[in-house]
């Protein structure tokens, strides 16, 4: 009998993809056969990145790890993709305890759709604590140093945007 593929999927907005999340990636990688990064649509969120923009850039940042892939969720639900791929998790990060709280809501309501989904909480490491993809934003407004922030291809695309 073959074994199962075990496939994570990392959801977000992504807007920009930060070194926070590559991180994130990159530790994820390691414990699933194939980590799906999902672009999702936060209906909350305005977003500064054109979905094709933001997946281009995804896909460039994570193509040096060979079992890592990018698709994109413009419509419908995550539990409904999960339950598609046949996934064994989701991955997901927490900076502090905010986003504790959050996450946790987010896999409750995740269960009441898909009873057996699974999240898998990740730590940000430490210098990565305090990054966030809407303060990227705000220090793009206002042209800062992004240099530590996100990858060198988002920085590119930023400066282009204000240009
Ligand atoms: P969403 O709108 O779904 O929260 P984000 O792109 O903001 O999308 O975040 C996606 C996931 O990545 C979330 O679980 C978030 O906690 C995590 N994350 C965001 N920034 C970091 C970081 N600097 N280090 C680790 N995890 C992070």
């Amino acid at each position: 009998m073959t074994k199962q593929k075990r496939i994570g999927i990392f959801p977000g907005s992504f807007d920009p993809i930060t070194l926070g999340h590559l991180d994130l990636i990159e530790r994820a990688s390691k414990l699933f056969d194939q980590l799906i990064v999902l672009v999702a649509t936060n209906t909350s969120k305005k977003p500064m990145l054109s979905p094709e923009d933001k997946l281009r850039l995804i896909e460039e940042a994570v193509s040096k790890w060979p079992n890592v892939v990018v698709d994109s969720l413009p419509q419908g639900l995550i539990a409904t993709y999960y339950q598609e791929k046949g996934a064994s998790a989701l991955v997901r990060g927490i900076r502090n305890p905010i986003d504790f709280e959050y996450e946790n809501s987010i896999a409750s309501i995740n269960r009441t759709q898909v009873e057996d989904l699974e999240t898998v909480l990740l730590y940000a490491r430490d210098e990565y604590r305090h990054l966030s993809s809407s303060l990227v934003k705000e220090i793009a407004h206002f042209k800062g140093d992004l240099s530590r922030l996100v990858p060198e291809n988002v920085i590119r695309v930023i400066e282009n945007q204000s240009k």
